[in-house]
């Protein structure tokens, strides 16, 4: 999509960034903050609550 083909190919074309997800206080498992409609989830594994935090994750 946005790929300019300028003859410097990236190492990895993949784009990771700093991104707001909620990770879960009991387990490995975390969701990104847009894809969540509440204020206050709870991890849909373990029902443990969840902390905002940032994780650098691929975005495209
Ligand atoms: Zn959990």
């Amino acid at each position: 999509m946005a790929y300019a083909n300028n003859g410097r190919k990236p190492a990895s074309e993949h784009v990771y960034a700093d991104t707001e997800i909620w990770q879960c206080s009991n387990c490995n498992c975390w969701s990104r903050v847009e894809f969540v409609y509440v204020e206050d989830p709870v991890c849909p594994i373990c029902n443990s609550k969840m902390v905002l935090e940032t994780k650098n994750i691929r975005v495209e």
